[in-house]
């Protein structure tokens, strides 16, 4: 959120585009005001430049066409700064020339997944995204949680919580993760659309920020082939109406069960359509060189308690005194990274949440062991299906998923797939 007053500055409209890029136009500051009402105009074909600049011939916007970017007041962050090249960045809605949401605009598709979780069973989804990146050009090589590894980056992690707590963006933890060069931010909770607004913007800043020391920060699932992969774990929990805690306890004694009923329905829709959620979350060929067995990232539809291999797992809660486990209770999908946008990923993972609710499926079976020493026979019992090992095979998952290929408009569902 911006405190002050950027006149003679210019303030980036952007939208997070279908490959989690953050594409947009500036605006003079002072241009701002009429600008919230107008927008700027944006045109239908950039939804699918891809990643690497260019236009998919099968891309269902051509030449024609014209919609608009309306700025989020509330998303707008300085990015920069303290003696680095400093601007503003504001996300954006896309809408259509009379102002109506355009069918196709990411962030409109989980806020709409969002206000149905509500309208039809009052939960409110508060998330945290923890990513993982690998920072090129440090002075020397880390080792997994050291200090020393932390130090090599001592100017640029306090430059990210400097920039971050002036944007107002809730950091929780950052880490010197178990990858050579690998590092790990983590954000508190935030309601889910806030949640994903912050994640395009803290990876837009770590970039930044490293850049300034020379360094590049890559957020690539898997930026060699035999390294560690780069993953992006989505928690969620819910509240209810009153906003009380609507997640269960988080506790595997419970006599009521881990999870309450809602969140366990919502849980066995994501565990029912993981393989298609990959091609939503997973969104990349080299997405499939991270899920893969025993690298901690999640290969199978698994439903784990505290597994770190599990497509979606119930997190730990601490039983301290004087701590309500109900108060932490949350899951973590493990199959996203960060070739989605936090948009689609998220929203994503509530309409196969509202699939689970709306059929009133039970909570799914915990995964006991590890999927991949089970026999096919057990491995069926469950069911327990391996999650996609290619694009290809992900993109394939998602079109004969019924019920998935429903959930992004049919524009927009041309447009990814092209
Ligand atoms: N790097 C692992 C991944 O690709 C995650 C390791 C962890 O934080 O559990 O998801
Ligand atoms: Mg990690």
């Amino acid at each position: 959120m911006l405190a002050a007053n950027h006149d003679g500055e210019w303030v980036m409209v952007s939208t997070c585009d279908l490959a989690g890029v953050v594409r947009g136009k500036a605006v003079p500051w002072r241009d701002l005001p009429g600008r919230l009402e107008s927008g700027i105009g944006w045109v239908p074909a950039n939804q699918t430049i891809d990643p690497f600049g260019g236009i998919p011939a099968d891309a269902p916007y051509g030449a024609l066409g014209d919609l608009r970017l309306i700025p989020v007041p509330e998303t707008g962050v300085r990015i920069g700064g303290d003696g680095a090249p400093s601007q503003v960045l504001m996300l954006s809605d896309i809408v259509e020339t009379d102002g109506s949401p355009w069918a196709a605009c990411p962030r409109q598709f989980l806020a709409d997944a969002l206000a149905a979780l509500q309208a039809e069973f009052g939960l409110t989804m508060l998330a945290a995204f923890e990513q993982e990146f690998t920072l090129s050009g440090l002075p020397g090589d880390t080792a997994s949680f050291a200090f020393r590894s932390f130090q090599m980056v001592a100017p640029l992690a306090d430059r990210i919580e400097a920039w971050s707590s002036r944007a107002g963006l809730p950091l929780e933890q950052l880490l010197p993760e178990y990858g050579g060069m690998q590092y790990e931010i983590t954000m508190k909770p935030a309601e889910g659309l806030a949640a994903a607004d912050q994640t395009v913007l803290l990876r837009e800043l770590v970039i930044a920020a490293a850049r300034v020391d020379g360094m590049k920060a890559s957020f690539s699932p898997k930026p060699s082939a035999d390294g560690i992969g780069n993953g992006v774990h989505i928690h969620f929990s819910f509240r209810d109406r009153d906003g009380r805690p609507a997640t269960g306890s988080g506790l595997l004694d419970d006599p009521a069960g881990p999870v309450s009923p809602l969140a366990g329905s919502f849980c066995a829709g994501i565990i029912r359509h993981m393989p298609a959620l990959c091609a939503l979350t997973a969104p990349s060929p080299p997405s499939y060189l991270r899920l893969v067995p025993h690298s901690w990232s999640a290969a199978y539809n698994s439903f784990g308690y505290r597994d770190r291999e599990a497509g979606l797992r119930i997190s730990p809660v601490l039983t301290m005194p004087g701590m309500d486990p109900a108060e932490q209770a949350n899951m973590e999908y493990r199959a996203a990274d960060a070739c989605a946008s936090p948009y689609i990923a998220l929203g994503a993972l509530v309409r196969a949440g509202l699939e689970g609710l709306r059929a009133g499926l039970q909570t799914p079976p915990l995964t006991a062991a590890d999927p991949e020493q089970m026999s096919a026979a057990e491995r069926q019992a469950t069911p327990l299906v391996r999650l996609p090992d290619s694009l290809d095979a992900a993109l394939e998952a998602l079109q004969s998923d019924k019920a998935a290929n429903g959930w992004l408009a049919p524009g927009q569902r041309q447009a990814f797939l092209a």
